[in-house]
Order: C-alpha cells, then structure tokens, then sequence
C-alpha cells in the first residue's frame, strides 16, 4: 500500500506547493499595485486655493463584491452653497462622501473640484482642502490644545484659542480642570458628546478648509450644547461649501438644494419648500421625526 500512498502524499504536496505560490504572486501583485498606486500619487497635482465648486457627472460605484451601491449621481453645488442629502439608511449618503473624499475611487463618472478632475489630484492635497465635523469625531490621546491644533499644526496657541472660541468651545474647556492642557482620554472619553463635536467644530474653523462635510449627531445631545453647535456650525458653513448628512429635516430648510437620495440614486432633489409642495418622498419623509 506504500507504493499508492506515497504518489498520492506527493501530488498533495505539489497541490499545496502550487496553492502557496498561486497565493504567493496573488501578494505580489498586491504589492505591485500599492507601489502603482503610490507612484501615480505622485505625479498627480496640488490644490492650491479652491473656491469650492462641486460637481458629480453620471457618477456610479460599488462597493467591492457588492451590486451598484451609487447610480448616475448628478449634482452641482456653487462655491458657498449647503447641499444636503437624505434619505433612509443605506441609502448611499456616506457613500457619496466617501468618494467626494477618494477613500473609495469611482467605478464610473467624474467629480469635479473648481472644474478639476479630483482624481487627477494627490489625496492629501484634497483633503487638506475639507473639513469634517462627523457624528463620532475622532479625537486623540492628548491634550484638548493637541487635539484642536491638530487642525493646522502650525496654528499659534492663540489661533487655538481663537477657533475654539468661534467654536463655542472656549467656556466649557476653561472649565475643564486643567483648561487647554486637559489631557483627553483615548476618543475623548471623559467629556461629552457634544462636547466632542465643538472640539471637532474647533479644528475645522483652525483648518479654513474650503468644503465641510457634516455628519449630524443622532445620539441625543443636550439642549444648551445642541444650541452651542447649531450657531457655530452655521458660522462655520459661512463662505464654504457644505455637505450635510441630514438625520432631522429640521436643520436643513436652509439648505441651498437638498437631494433625496434611495437605494443609491437621486429620487427627488429642490429646496425644502419645493420638496413639500412636491408632496413626494421628502414630504412623507418629514412627517417621522428622525430618518436614515
Ligand atoms: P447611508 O449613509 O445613506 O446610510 P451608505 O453610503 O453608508 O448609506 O451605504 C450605502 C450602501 O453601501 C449600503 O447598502 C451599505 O450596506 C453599503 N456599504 C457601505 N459601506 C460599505 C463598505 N465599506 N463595504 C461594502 N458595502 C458598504
């Protein structure tokens, strides 16, 4: 019986030699498409001022794996202007942040900067350009000073102070206990969510970017900081383009143009007294009190 074993011993061992190697080239070429991807970073342009023109023609895109997660996105939002999107979960509104920040590249369509190809520029060069006030902001271990300044690294300790005081920040950190050098726990653990948001409002006005996206809090915020954050956001959004992701219709019926959007496309889009004489999806949509 050796003898048939032994054959049989050896073809498993080329099989699992030509698994290894097939797996092997498949690192390879991984490899190979970083240093591509890299290589092609670097020929690509740098922004230098932006008057914050957006334009999405015929976008389309999915995530890997996955059916068409983005369908034909058309918009066009002038420098200034707050575009809102929404629409219930899933519905694709991250999705279009996501790309308008290149984390994920387009699988069809272009969007356009000031008229520019954003593929066409390097990454970090976009992004110093935006700004991002999120739902669970990113904050580091550090002191609340590091974490403003993280903004612009080069701001002066004043500069720090004065976007957190634009922020409506500078009275709660004053009562922190030890002011701008209160060290924040890993997340911001230790202070409020709110709180958490006007640190992040800080940053963004110390950045001056030219685009903001915000991602509204759904978790419930008291009524005074909630107030806090709706007045600095609005002075924040002064003079640059703004996407919101809407969860309460109630903060965007100042919107410049609102987009409704539903399993990836655009279904209705206006402002938000268009949208309710339209008596479509966005008027149903307001009758609930908190959507996607
Ligand atoms: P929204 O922000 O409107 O809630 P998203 O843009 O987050 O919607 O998601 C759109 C669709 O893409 C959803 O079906 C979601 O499950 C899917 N999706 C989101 N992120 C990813 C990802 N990283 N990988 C695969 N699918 C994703």
């Amino acid at each position: 019986s050796r003898q048939f074993t032994r054959p049989l011993n050896d073809l498993a061992n080329q099989f699992n030699t030509l698994f290894s190697a097939i797996a092997g080239a498949e690192r390879v070429f991984d490899i190979i498409d970083e240093q591509d991807e890299l290589k092609q970073e670097l020929n690509k342009r740098v922004l230098e001022d932006v008057k914050g023109e957006v334009e999405f023609r015929d976008v389309s895109f999915a995530y890997e794996g996955n059916r068409n997660t983005l369908n034909h996105i058309d918009l066009l939002a002038s420098p200034g202007q707050t575009i809102a999107f929404v629409g219930p979960t899933g519905a694709g509104k991250t999705t279009i942040i996501n790309l308008l920040s290149r984390f994920y590249e387009v699988n069809a369509g272009t969007i356009l900067i000031d008229g520019i190809d954003i593929s066409t520029i390097k990454k970090e060069s976009l992004r110093k350009h935006m700004g991002f006030v999120l739902q669970d902001s990113f904050l580091f271990q550090g002191t609340v000073r590091e974490n403003i300044r993280y903004g612009r690294l080069e701001a002066t300790d004043e500069e720090v102070i004065e976007a957190a005081k634009l922020a409506n920040a500078h009275s709660f950190i004053m009562k922190l206990p030890n002011q701008y050098d209160t060290a924040l726990q890993n997340n911001g653990n230790g202070i409020s969510q709110g709180q958490k948001q006007l640190i992040s409002i800080a940053r963004a006005f110390l950045a001056q970017p030219s685009i903001l996206v915000l991602d509204e809090a759904t978790s419930s915020i008291d009524t005074v900081t909630e107030l806090k954050i709706q007045e600095a956001l609005q002075q924040l959004m002064k003079g640059r383009t703004s996407f919101v992701i809407a969860h309460r219709l109630n903060t965007i019926q100042n919107a410049d143009r609102i987009f409704v959007l539903q399993s990836g496309k655009i279904i209705e889009e206006g402002t938000h007294a268009n949208l309710l004489r339209e008596k479509g999806f966005y008027y149903q949509l307001h009758g609930k009190k908190q959507i996607g």
